[in-house]
């Protein structure tokens, strides 16, 4: 028997990881680091037509950029025979049957209970069919090409033990909810098409693999009573619920697989850090908010990202998950990532920029035109000028000698451009003061303002209008690529 809080993660392979379930492998990590318990990474890829080992290598590839690490890792599709034993179990004891309703059949049912405004339970045909019966029904299926599936038979659990009548659970955010079993209908354990149904793999798992908590979002909350239903049939104790309120897309839907900017790719392609979008999830809305004791709410996380993790777990407090779904805002999270690139050491970041986003080979260009000391001085400087590594790789080009600049149809004064570059090519100590002194005599020779030289020396230098300090830029780029650049 397993000893100790143990806790998993269970996506289905069919679509890529999206924000909400990166909240839930958070919340779910961090309560098992906090207990000291296991993380697991169960994916639950029944549906045989919808999941990709593709989608799941995306999943696992996306918890590793967030440092989320899982001990024990399992796949519902090795695990069919587990199931297979449970729901042998149940069919012995009477608790199951075979349904050979047609999926017509049952669609009918539906559309019955929802013009009378009633919500859908299944009739019970098939409970208490006598073998004559199910063999003609059943060969009547097998004329059609279909099967039968299997269901749970609620009415022997009720009798087996009358005190499910009402499914109760303490839920560790929701507190005390009950159920009417009544109302729940015989559901499926195995589908027609030979596939282990959710609500059953799922518990069957949590149990098998000794789950204690399980933690996932408050769409599951309906799911519960069925999943204790199948445990109460075999005798066993159900295990914690922890259902967390969930993360809306802007549209106001749940975050789904389809949203775009509830993909990982999203967030690693416009270069938002990985402790920065956890950070966001961590503070966000009134959902899995952490409060430090001493200063109220906490914002933001200023370690390395394991560090911060391992913060989280001391701060969590589960009950708080409860309260307001929140939705994805991006200029919160955008917030978040300029505060946390400002506060990282550029040693740091230069870690988090190679490991994360594929720099490597750009830091090791620059590091060898520039030299250590430049190296990380520019690194330095550019984090606190950008929100995004996005914006900061995307800046780190002006620094090498192929950068292209286009100034086709852009208006500038050629006048001073050439007295710049005369004054550039006469300097000797090139340093921010020398290079302010310079600026401010040309543009008195050239009756000029000073802010027009810095903007015709930011065109030349950089291609733009805008953007953080040039005066540092130039000194960065050294006197030959300043003069360079002003010659065109
Ligand atoms: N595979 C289910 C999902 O992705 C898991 C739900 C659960 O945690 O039980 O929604």
């Amino acid at each position: 028997m397993v000893n100790g809080i143990r806790v998993r993660f269970a996506p289905s392979p069919t679509g890529n990881l999206h924000l909400g379930g990166v909240r839930t492998a958070l919340f779910n990590y961090i309560f098992a680091l906090k207990y000291s318990g296991k993380f697991i990474l169960r994916i639950d890829d029944t549906d045989r037509v919808r999941s990709k080992k593709e989608y799941e290598d995306v999943i696992k590839d996306d918890l590793r950029w967030f440092e989320i690490k899982w001990d024990e890792f399992y796949r519902q599709s090795e695990r069919a025979f587990i199931y297979e034993k449970y729901l042998n179990t149940l069919k012995e004891n009477g608790l199951a049957y075979e349904c050979f309703c047609t999926e017509e059949e049952i669609l009918k049912s539906k559309e019955i209970a929802i013009k009378s405004k009633k919500p859908y339970i299944y009739n019970g045909r098939c409970a208490n069919l006598s073998s004559g019966e199910k063999e003609k029904l059943s060969f009547s299926l097998k004329e059609k090409g279909l099967y039968s599936s299997i269901r749970l038979n609620i009415a022997q659990v009720l009798r087996m033990d009358p005190s499910f009548y009402s499914v109760e659970f303490n839920d560790a955010v929701h507190g005390h909810l009950s159920f009417n079993s009544k109302l729940i209908g015989d559901f499926i354990l195995k589908t027609e098409d030979n596939r282990f149904a959710y609500n059953f793999a799922s518990i069957i798992d949590d149990y098998d693999l000794g789950i204690t908590h399980v933690i996932r979002g408050e769409d599951h909350i309906s799911n519960t009573p069925k999943q204790i239903l199948i445990l109460k049939a075999l005798g066993k104790e159900p295990p914690v619920f922890a259902h967390i309120s969930l993360l809306y897309g802007k549209d106001g839907k749940i975050m789904s697989k389809r949203d775009a900017a509830s993909n990982i790719k999203y967030y690693k392609e416009e270069g938002y850090l990985p402790e920065a979008v956890l950070n966001y999830l961590a503070v966000t809305g009134n959902t899995f908010t952490v409060h430090s004791s001493k200063d109220g709410k906490k914002e933001i996380f200023e370690k390395e990202i394991f560090s911060n993790i391992l913060e989280m777990a001391d701060l969590l407090d589960i009950k708080k998950a409860k309260g307001s779904s929140a939705v994805l805002n991006e200029d919160k999270l955008r917030h978040i990532n300029e505060k946390r690139l400002a506060l990282m050491p550029a040693e740091q970041l230069i870690k988090v920029l190679t490991e994360k986003f594929q720099a490597a080979s750009i830091l090791a260009k620059l590091k060898e035109e520039y030299g250590e000391d430049f190296y990380f001085e520019i690194i330095d400087f550019l984090k606190n000028e950008f929100k995004t590594v996005k914006e900061i790789l995307k800046e780190l080009e002006i620094f090498f000698d192929d950068f292209k600049i286009n100034l086709s149809g852009i208006k500038y004064d050629d006048g001073l451009r050439k007295a710049l570059l005369d004054s550039f090519q006469n300097i000797n100590d090139f340093n921010e003061n020398s290079i302010k002194n310079i600026i401010k005599e040309a543009a008195s020779q050239n009756s000029k303002t000073v802010k027009e030289c810095y903007e015709t020396l930011r065109l030349f230098i950089t291609g733009r209008l805008d953007g953080p300090s040039i005066l540092k830029i130039i000194k960065f780029l050294g006197k030959n690529r300043a003069v360079k650049r002003l010659s065109i």
